[in-house]
């Protein structure tokens, strides 16, 4: 049988858990499935990527609702992927938050990468018939904003460019809280897929600057000890470094995708092959990196039919 997607075989439901790290944050994760922050301010709460369905998003207002009556009035974007954000419709938030960039990328982009997104994982779009459509921001910004939920100040700002070009994190400097969105995880392979990869150390050491005493990465668990917090950092950077060297040094050599990506995957799974989504993510990486390597500055947008052909292409058949 001819293999499909990595990922479709992945079909078991992870176990949640909804942690409180400071006086007003909380995050929503799923044993390396995408991260939701929750960020209970004095008159509002705001969200950090919504999950990727009305019906998932409802458990996660669940657990906010057992915490605290406060109206949701605020969903950041931290980028565009569909997973993150087609679930916004229910928080009823009046505020939609994202950088300009996301929604550039949104409106460029946005329903090809819901179907690509889609077709690749199905089991992250349980519920798939609750989204009502694209997620549009109602709320735009260049570079950063600050939010102040009654006393709470919350900052949003573009790090620079890196998981994507529209990369926001979200910072409560009271209480050193940083929600990275996919810049940093943990235990969870980097998707580079949309990636801008000579951008995003630089744009590591942006974040890591501020020095988080939490962190909610984008995805894997939310970590409160100066040790993992270093671990998610290094982890993210060394595997995004490695991955484009590797896959830099192939195609100077003048190999093709297949032999360029064999190359990659035997260098990597030893050190990084025991994270979730490795196999999901590392065709979909290397290509991005082998266009990156080739010179093509931003990248092309994936559709279901490049998806299929690229599979083809790298990962084969059996
Ligand atoms: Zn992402």
């Amino acid at each position: 049988m001819s293999k499909v997607f990595a990922s479709r075989a992945d079909v078991e439901d992870k176990v949640v858990s909804f942690t409180r790290l400071s006086e007003h944050a909380y995050a929503y994760t799923a044993q390396g499935d995408p991260n939701t922050g929750v960020i209970v301010g004095d008159d509002a709460v705001m969200l950090v990527d919504t999950q990727a369905t009305p019906l998932m998003a409802n458990d996660v207002i669940a657990r906010i609702r057992a915490i605290t009556d406060t109206p949701i009035r605020y969903v950041v974007l931290t980028h565009y992927h569909a997973v993150r954000v087609l679930g916004a419709a229910a928080y009823g938030a009046g505020h939609i938050i994202a950088s300009e960039d996301t929604r550039d990328l949104i409106v460029e982009r946005g329903e090809q990468d819901y179907r690509s997104e889609y077709e690749r994982f199905p089991r992250l779009f349980r519920g798939s018939e609750s989204i009502p459509g694209l997620t549009w921001p109602n709320v735009t910004f260049k570079e950063e904003m600050t939010i102040r939920l009654g006393e709470l100040e919350v900052r949003l700002s573009q790090p620079g460019r890196g998981h994507t070009k529209g990369d926001t994190v979200a910072w409560l400097p009271r209480e050193r809280v940083l929600f990275s969105g996919d810049l940093v995880e943990h235990g969870a392979t980097p998707y580079t897929g949309d990636a801008y990869l000579s951008d995003w150390p630089r744009t590591l050491d942006n974040i890591a600057r501020l020095q988080p005493a939490a962190l909610v990465p984008g995805r894997g668990d939310a970590l409160t000890s100066p040790e993992r917090i270093a671990e998610a950092f290094d982890g993210t950077r060394s595997f995004v470094t490695g991955m484009f060297e590797s896959v830099r040094r192939g195609k100077a050599a003048g190999k093709d995708l297949r032999q360029v990506y064999q190359e990659a995957h035997a260098e990597l799974q030893p050190r990084f092959g025991h994270w979730v989504i490795f196999d999901h993510c590392l065709p979909f990486d290397v290509a991005r990196a082998y266009d990156e390597a080739s010179g093509i500055e931003h990248p092309r947008i994936w559709t279901a039919e490049r998806d299929a052909e690229m599979w083809r292409t790298i990962a084969g058949t059996d």
